[in-house]
């Protein structure tokens, strides 16, 4: 590999969405060598639908991909809370007119982040295996491991190599997070999410009642309040609709690194009548007629006082792991990405001082958003006092808004 010796060695663990916004606003910076380890084989077409809000936009946008960008997103503009019923009475409890959204699908971002980046410094099937940072050192190595191509299982490449900078991009189960809270663990929510995307040509009719039902899906985030329980409903471009339904159940028995949770025939056809008695008839239908939804486990954690340790340093899912309802997961790893940029560039030679700056403008902040979004979790979910949102006073239905995260304190 060739080092420019006035250029700083990063590594960057995990080449999700965290660690590729990483990899662009180092690179901007004109003064890092970058190298990304990314322990899957190579990228899938995974995940479902999000939402970015105005400042992560314009971190990707900073990137020089304002265009690729704009082909992918489409408008997200208001945010709208009703609280509903099986025999399709709604009333409408929150309205937001100025939520400045713009919504796409988690591998469409992950394919424009990662093609728009030199292929070579991204090396897939790649698992880091230790970070260590002997102490008055100012190099960290890094351990990782690969299969050579054709080879058995057990017969591994392994890589050792020096840097100046570890960036642990590595998601909400991160061992680097591990290393240095080992006592640690994570907060089950008290519920999973199913999940789907369907498009109007794989479910014509469906489609068409939802959009006739929900008239400003298009550019509008629809959040359906049942009894004890939630779902979430938008577009995506390429006229896919993106439906999340929260339930309150006993946490999963999940093994392996994911949260996901794979439905089988039986169970998909549970939540199929189940959607039926808890929301809207054209919401409950576009639930059946969605082939393959998949069940996510949802979790956070308590947020962290400090990111860095020497100059190994957690972002993204690995550094404020969040439940999904402010929207804020992948937002928060851009921006992270934005400011960890920013940060170096201006403290090129000082990675201590660049590390505080970016702890600085970064921790309390998404300290605040994590919390928020559990809080409104635990509210839509009625797991603290039970809601009637169909009796609920102006307050309680103000108090749904995601406007509200700028103001809270837990
Ligand atoms: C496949 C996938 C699909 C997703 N789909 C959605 C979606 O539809 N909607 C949504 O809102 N959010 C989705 N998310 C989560 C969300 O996008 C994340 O919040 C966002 O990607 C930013 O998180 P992150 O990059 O910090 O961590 P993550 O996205 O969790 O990525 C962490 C990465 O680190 C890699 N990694 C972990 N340990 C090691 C190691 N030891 N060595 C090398 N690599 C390692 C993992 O393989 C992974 O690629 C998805 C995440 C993934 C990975």
């Amino acid at each position: 590999m060739m080092i420019e010796s006035e250029n700083i060695d990063v590594f960057i663990i995990g080449g999700s969405i965290g660690g590729l916004a990483c990899a662009h606003a180092l690179l901007k910076t004109g003064s890092c060598n970058i190298t990304v380890f990314e322990r899957a084989k190579a990228i899938s077409a995974a995940g479902a639908g999000l939402g970015l809000g105005d400042e992560a936009l314009e971190v990707v946008r900073s990137f020089g991909l304002a265009k690729e960008l704009d082909s992918i997103t489409q408008p997200l503009y208001v945010e709208i809370n009703r609280a509903v019923a099986p025999d399709g009475h709604v009333r409408q409890v929150y309205e937001d007119r100025i939520y400045n959204h713009r919504s796409l699908h988690w591998s469409d971002l992950h394919k424009v982040l990662l093609n728009a980046l030199p292929q070579d410094i991204i090396h897939f099937g790649t698992t880091v295996t230790g970070v260590e940072q002997a102490s008055g050192s100012k190099r960290t190595v890094v351990r990782a491991q690969s299969k050579r191509e054709g080879a058995d299982a057990d017969d591994m490449h392994h890589i050792s190599v020096e840097c100046d900078l570890v960036i642990a991009a590595d998601g909400s189960m991160s061992d680097t997070r591990r290393r240095f809270k080992p006592d640690e663990s994570r907060r089950y929510s008290g519920y999973c999410a199913w999940r789907g995307v369907v498009t109007d040509k794989e479910a014509r009719e469906a489609a068409q009642a939802a959009r006739e039902a929900y008239p400003e899906l298009g550019s509008a985030l629809y959040f359906d309040l049942a009894q004890d329980s939630h779902a979430v409903l938008y577009e995506l471009p390429g006229q896919r609709l993106n439906w999340l339904w929260y339930i309150n159940q006993p946490e999963p028995n999940l093994t392996g690194h994911s949260v996901t949770v794979k439905a089988d025939d039986q169970r998909i056809k549970d939540m199929r009548e189940r959607a039926a008695r808890t929301f809207t008839p054209e919401l409950a239908a576009l639930m059946q007629a969605t082939e393959a939804p998949f069940i996510n486990a949802i979790y956070d954690r308590e947020p962290l006082e400090l990111w860095a340790y020497g100059r190994i340093v957690l972002v993204g899912e690995a550094a404020h792991p969040t439940t999904p309802h402010a929207l804020r997961s992948t937002n928060m790893a851009i921006c992270d990405a934005g400011a960890l940029g920013r940060s170096l560039a201006e403290h090129p030679r000082d990675i201590p001082a660049a590390l505080r700056k970016f702890q600085e403008q970064r921790i309390a902040c998404t300290a605040r958003e994590v919390l928020f979004s559990r809080h409104l979790g635990r509210l839509k979910q009625s797991l603290d006092t039970k809601h009637d949102w169909f009796a609920a006073d102006k307050k309680l239905c103000e108090s749904l808004g995601q406007a509200n995260m700028a103001d809270f304190s837990n």
